[in-house]
């Protein structure tokens, strides 16, 4: 497979979401493999003649806090070895957590393309927010909000040229 878009991120920030947007289709793809497998959903997206392939990561197993990041850490790493291009979700009305700062790690040392996709920018004046996620020095920041579909436009043209 190629033309891989893995959505990666903590819980709660949206992944689910700009999955089902980028998908059209609600369609979620549950199987009963490993724990990983049925963790992760795939659908087909197509964008200015480009399609591609989107994962979405966890409908992570609830449990103990240790098991959660155990399990996001175990998604982000399959994401790094599968995905072409990695789109890393943030929340802005949240901020910056731990748990964004170690993904942020782990991509970091990884060869693969990563976005960094600031969720939830609903309202223009959340654009100031946006710009604390500059500091996991990952480049360039694209602030979208998957409910109303705007950013996504901007995201999605430079992530197919990859493709
Ligand atoms: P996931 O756990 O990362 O897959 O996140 P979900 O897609 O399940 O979304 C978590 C919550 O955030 C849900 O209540 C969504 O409706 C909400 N949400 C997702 N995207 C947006 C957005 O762009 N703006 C706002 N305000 N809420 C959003
Ligand atoms: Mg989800």
């Amino acid at each position: 497979m190629s033309n891989i878009i893995a959505i990666v991120g903590r819980p709660n920030v949206g992944k689910s979401t700009l999955y089902n947007r980028l998908t059209e289709s609600r369609k979620a793809i549950v199987d009963d493999f490993s724990g990983v497998t049925r963790d992760r959903h795939y659908g087909q997206g197509e964008w200015i003649g480009k399609t591609f392939t989107v994962i979405d990561t966890g409908g992570y197993v609830h449990g103990s806090d240790d098991i959660f990041e155990a399990a996001i850490r175990e998604q982000v790493l399959i994401a790094i070895e599968e995905a072409s291009v990695i789109l890393f979700m943030v929340d802005v009305t949240v901020g910056i957590t731990d748990l964004d700062d170690e993904i942020a790690d782990l991509l970091r040392r990884s060869k693969k393309p990563v976005y960094v996709v600031v969720n939830k920018v609903d309202h223009h004046q959340l654009h100031h927010d946006a710009t604390v996620f500059y500091s996991f020095g990952l480049g360039e920041i694209y602030n979208i909000s998957s409910m109303t579909g705007s950013g996504t436009g901007e995201l999605l043209d430079d992530v197919v040229q990859h493709f």
